[in-house]
């Protein structure tokens, strides 16, 4: 049985007072402890919300350099996500790859440092509208799987999330259907199938992101191998994201 994850992935917002209010608040409203809830934090932010203790909360990275440590002026390491209490890190998420230079191949090294310290990767794969529109979407998705658990065992895999996030559907309201963000779910599930075995595929959570709100989460959350989701914009408001972990209430 897979536990929902839900993630909110704060981008390039809030300073550390902000980020302390909004989980302060999150702690307060989220009801549902079947879902697991993760808010993925600037660097800035993280100590002070490990500090905060929180139960129902974990907290994560939007990024890391796959260096353990040294000269990689204004990188950070896995040995120091892990030293501020972080349980999770986003890796590869498409802005990463479009503006930071992010590759398959950074990505699967990051993979691997992250595991070796006990930080669970959230893998972030997905296409582009012009991907889309020639026909890429399933061997693009299918690649990115497989370059990103390249040489990760079978214990280690099923520590990994995988959030298909079209980029198109990316801060921009335009969302995947629940059936065709299900449909492609299904694909990144089969390849897991094929990289393992039928048993490691099914334990492996597999998220949606892409303009996730409050209007459209919960016909997501009842699609049959949607896992939870990574929320961009409308996990900044910690009322609307605590209504969306508490999803089940929705109408
Ligand atoms: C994101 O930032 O990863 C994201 C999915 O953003 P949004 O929900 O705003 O589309």
């Amino acid at each position: 049985m897979r536990k929902p994850l839900i993630a909110g992935n704060w981008n390039m917002h809030k300073t550390v007072a902000e980020a302390i209010e909004a989980c302060r608040i999150l702690e307060t409203l989220v009801q549902d402890d079947q879902v697991e809830t993760v808010i993925c934090a600037p660097f800035t932010c993280l100590s002070a919300l490990a500090a905060l203790g929180m139960k129902k909360v974990k907290i994560a990275a939007q990024n890391m350099f796959y260096e353990e440590q040294g000269a990689y002026t204004g990188e950070i390491s896995p040995v120091m996500l892990r030293d501020v209490g972080c349980d999770y890190v986003i890796i590869g998420h498409s802005e990463r790859r479009e503006y930071f230079g992010e590759t398959d191949e950074t990505v699967n090294k990051k993979v691997h440092t992250a595991l070796k310290f006990d930080i669970k990767p959230i893998v972030c794969v997905g296409e582009s509208l012009e991907q889309r529109k020639n026909g890429q979407t399933e061997s693009l998705v299918t690649s990115q799987v497989e370059q990103a658990f390249s040489g990760v065992d079978e214990a280690d895999a099923q520590k990994i999330v995988v959030a298909y996030e079209p980029i198109w559907a990316i801060g921009t309201g335009e969302t995947a259907s629940a059936e065709e963000a299900n449909r492609v779910i299904k694909i990144i599930r089969a390849t897991l199938k094929n990289l393992y075995s039928e048993e490691v595929a099914a334990n492996i959570r597999i998220q949606y992101g892409g303009s996730v709100k409050l209007e459209n989460i919960k016909e997501l959350m009842e699609q049959s191998d949607i896992d939870g989701a990574l929320v961009g914009g409308a996990s900044l408001n910690p009322e609307t994201f605590a209504s969306m972990i508490n999803y089940k209430s929705l109408k």
